[in-house]
């Protein structure tokens, strides 16, 4: 069946897979911070990985689906990053001693709308009496606000790696989403990053508003000239009817169709791949040198909130707004609203209001899909009943040559890596047994 075909049948509603269970699939709604502690303590090891959500921008991106809060008020910084080092507080009280950091980032909203001086005592609150030789530390920055100092000030704090968000160069894209950036400003706190010795990554979007093939060319080409180590291309998720998303100001007849979006991913996969990037999992690119790269053809590579990681902890504790916490056996996610995170994190509380925790099953395919998602290939399940379900569900993209099946092993064809999500969901149970409205996902491709 030709790709354009393919792309058609099997762009259809789908989860994105940073959890299974998937979050609306989650069966602890009253999970309390008191029961989260004794999940985490339950669980082995001394390593851990710290995710911070900052939450605030200055304006509103009309495609973003983040948790955000818009205001332009910098007072709530000193409060915030005040309840953020309480919450960590509370949890090293039950955290084993000698604790091992293994990964920090700071994710939003904008961390640079914070300023130096504020993400530095952060972080110097965070890491203090904590062994931090092994650690790796990035950041989400915002261009238009990112300065030579947030670079200089992070970079001195162990800051390694630096996520710029730039979504597409046209003007007119630009406009619709509420996000004007220029060229020479990307090109300019790029070049300062690099002069200090991050590793960077551009965030790219394919799917906005107004955003046609040779739109998308145009920001390929220039973002290949600043040769960022990492290229994360992701289909842009239309889901206006979550509450709090900003997506507005643009009509679905705005949109590309499928055709063109297929059309672009197709082009842009292909295009970063002659242009030397390595294809890294579900959306993203990373030169050879990269260690992305290097733990993909190691076998090494691992997938969790915060996306692709070559660290694998079993224990990543979310601070901050809405985060989510994760300790193998379960999940946990804050508040989502900053004021009710506040006063719980000023009653001593921990701001949990919902999780999940897993059963053997769950465990089980937790495993399989995260190996589809960081290898692109798994084994079935060893009960019959199970295995005899997926196997039917897996048989149209079989047919269709998107997988191979051999004997126990399942293998995503490497031209269609882009149907990833398409062969996790074969295996979820939760999806099958429960089906939720059609709005609840984006859609896959
Ligand atoms: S895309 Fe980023 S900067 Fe824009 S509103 Fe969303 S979180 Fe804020």
């Amino acid at each position: 069946m030709e790709s354009k075909t393919l792309v058609k049948k099997y762009n259809v509603p789908g989860p994105r897979y940073t959890s299974y269970p998937t979050v609306p699939y989650w069966k602890n709604e009253h999970l309390t911070g008191k029961d989260w502690l004794k999940v985490l303590k339950k669980t082995k090891g001394n390593t851990i990985s710290i995710y911070i959500h900052l939450p605030f921008c200055e304006q509103l991106c009309t495609f973003c689906g983040c948790h955000k809060r818009i205001t332009k008020n910098h007072a709530i910084e000193e409060p915030y990053i005040n309840a953020v080092l309480k919450e960590w507080f509370i949890y090293k009280k039950h955290l084993p001693a000698d604790l091992t950091l293994t990964e920090i980032h700071l994710g939003g909203g904008t961390p640079t709308f914070f300023s130096p001086n504020e993400l530095h005592r952060l972080i110097l609150g965070i890491t203090d009496g904590i062994n931090i030789s092994e650690c790796r530390m990035g950041f989400e920055a915002h261009p238009n606000n990112t300065t030579e100092e947030h670079l200089e000030t992070l970079f001195k704090l162990g800051f390694r790696r630096i996520s710029l968000g730039i979504q597409d160069y046209n003007l007119q894209v630009q406009t619709a989403i509420h996000r004007i950036q220029t060229v020479h400003q990307v090109l300019n706190i790029h070049n300062k990053a690099k002069e200090i010795g991050y590793s960077i990554n551009h965030d790219l979007i394919y799917g906005l508003p107004f955003q046609d093939l040779n739109a998308l060319i145009s920001t390929l080409n220039i973002t290949v000239e600043m040769r960022p180590d990492r290229i994360a291309l992701y289909s842009y998720a239309h889901v206006p009817w979550i509450k709090g998303t900003g997506q507005r100001g643009y009509n679905e007849a705005d949109l590309p169709n499928e055709t063109i979006k297929s059309e672009s991913y197709e082009y842009a996969s292909h295009f970063l791949i002659k242009q030397g990037y390595l294809s890294i999992g579900m959306d993203h690119f990373a030169l050879p040198h990269d260690e992305l790269s290097i733990a993909v053809n190691n076998g090494t590579l691992h997938r969790n909130f915060m996306g692709y990681t070559i660290q694998k902890s079993t224990r990543i504790i979310g601070l901050g707004m809405s985060a989510i916490s994760d300790a193998w056996f379960g999940f946990a996610q804050n508040s989502k609203h900053v004021e009710s995170y506040l006063s719980s994190i000023n009653r001593g509380e921990i701001p949990i209001f919902r999780g999940h925790l897993l059963t053997a099953k769950d465990l089980e395919i937790r495993t399989k899909i995260l190996e589809l998602m960081c290898k692109f290939q798994t084994t079935l399940p060893n009960n019959e009943n199970h295995r005899i379900q997926i196997v039917e569900r897996l048989a149209p993209l079989e047919t269709d040559g998107i997988i191979e099946i051999n004997k126990d092993q399942v293998t995503i064809q490497p031209e269609f890596r882009g149907f990833v999500r398409n062969v996790c969901m074969c295996f979820d149970e939760h999806l099958f047994n429960q089906p939720r409205k059609e709005n609840t996902f984006s859609k896959t491709i």
